[in-house]
């Protein structure tokens, strides 16, 4: 049926791509044929392709109107994609998954239930994955180690696949690699999230863009988002509490130091000086840093920073 202008949009899929010339027909069939019955819409971003694929894009486009491209002017990557993506997006739900057909469209109708069901992000969960051994394992710590220092309980945080209610992604910024960490990030923000069981298959056509690169920074990222999730509205609390810390243990150290002068003990020749004046003067590099944060965060700050389920007031006259 795809979608008329004007109309409501119950479904928008949203599949960045680059370099996938091989898969994108087949893709947009498949999506077709399932989501034939309803109005909806497909959004490719084609992120700095340099193969076919804006081309094989402009071609499945002239045979369904129900698709969109958006063209990056170089690969920004997949988060900038996304980004792109739900800022055009008009459905109602709407569905992210990778465009290289690793994940299987089959499985849209489980994610559209499951959100009516009444959750505002599902996460699809690559059971079992089909991707090589030096991919799965890192991933397997990786999605550990998020849980614990997130405690967001999401078996495979990474996978492409997932479905967000309108509001959710209106309301997310995404920027450098966190697309990574979004369920953490709307979770973050309040919103409910669980995750299904999906099909994945093995990528058949084109080569993974993510290498063990990605390991590093993986780890940086979520460093980032959980010193966002705890301190981005605090930030003298993270920085003050280390400085405060390292401060008091310099002045600790220091003070002894000038007992033994005082006793008339050499005290000049002692690396413990050196740490101690170091330790102090760190200690207030982190405070003012901390200060600092806390500037930027209150120039910043929206009133709107927060979430709101309902209000309830009982009118009595
Ligand atoms: N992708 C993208 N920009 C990038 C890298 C990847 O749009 O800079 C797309 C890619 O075309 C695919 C999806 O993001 O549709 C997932 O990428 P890939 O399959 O390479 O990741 P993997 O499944 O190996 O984790
Ligand atoms: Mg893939």
């Amino acid at each position: 049926m795809g979608n008329d202008r004007g109309k409501k949009v119950e479904i928008s899929v949203v599949i960045p791509v680059k370099d996938e010339e091989k898969t994108i027909e087949t893709l947009s069939e498949d999506i077709k044929s399932i989501l034939s019955n309803r109005c909806y819409e497909v959004i490719f971003i084609d992120d700095g392709s340099r193969d076919r694929t804006f081309e094989v894009l402009k071609n499945v486009q002239r045979k369904n109107k129900y698709i969109k491209i958006i063209r990056f002017k170089k690969n920004f990557g997949k988060s900038d994609a996304l980004s792109a993506g739900f800022g055009m997006a008009r459905g109602e739900i709407i569905i992210t998954m990778d465009g290289d057909l690793q994940d299987d469209p089959g499985e849209i109708l489980k994610f559209i239930e499951k959100i009516n069901e009444g959750w505002d992000v599902v996460v699809g969960w690559r059971y079992p994955r089909n991707d090589h051994m030096l991919k799965v394992i890192p991933s397997r710590i990786f999605n550990k180690l998020t849980s614990i220092l997130t405690k967001v309980q999401i078996h495979d945080i990474n996978c492409g696949f997932k479905a967000f209610r309108h509001e959710v992604v209106k309301d997310i910024r995404l920027y450098g690699e966190l697309h990574r960490y979004l369920p953490v990030i709307v979770a973050m923000k309040g919103y409910s999230v669980t995750e299904i069981k999906v099909k994945h298959h093995k990528r058949v056509y084109g080569k993974s863009k993510f290498g063990t690169g990605r390991l590093i920074k993986g780890f940086i990222d979520l460093i980032t988002v959980k010193f966002l999730m705890e301190y981005s509205k605090k930030p003298l609390h993270f920085f003050g509490s280390i400085g405060i810390v390292t401060f008091l243990s310099g002045v600790l150290i220091n003070s002894y130091l000038v007992l033994l002068w005082f006793k008339g003990i050499k005290i000049g020749d002692r690396p413990l000086l050196m740490l101690g004046v170091l330790l102090v003067i760190i200690g207030i590099q982190f405070v003012s840093m901390g200060l600092l944060g806390e500037m930027i965060v209150s120039s910043y700050r929206s009133d709107e920073d927060y979430k709101i389920e309902s209000i309830t007031e009982s009118i009595t006259d």
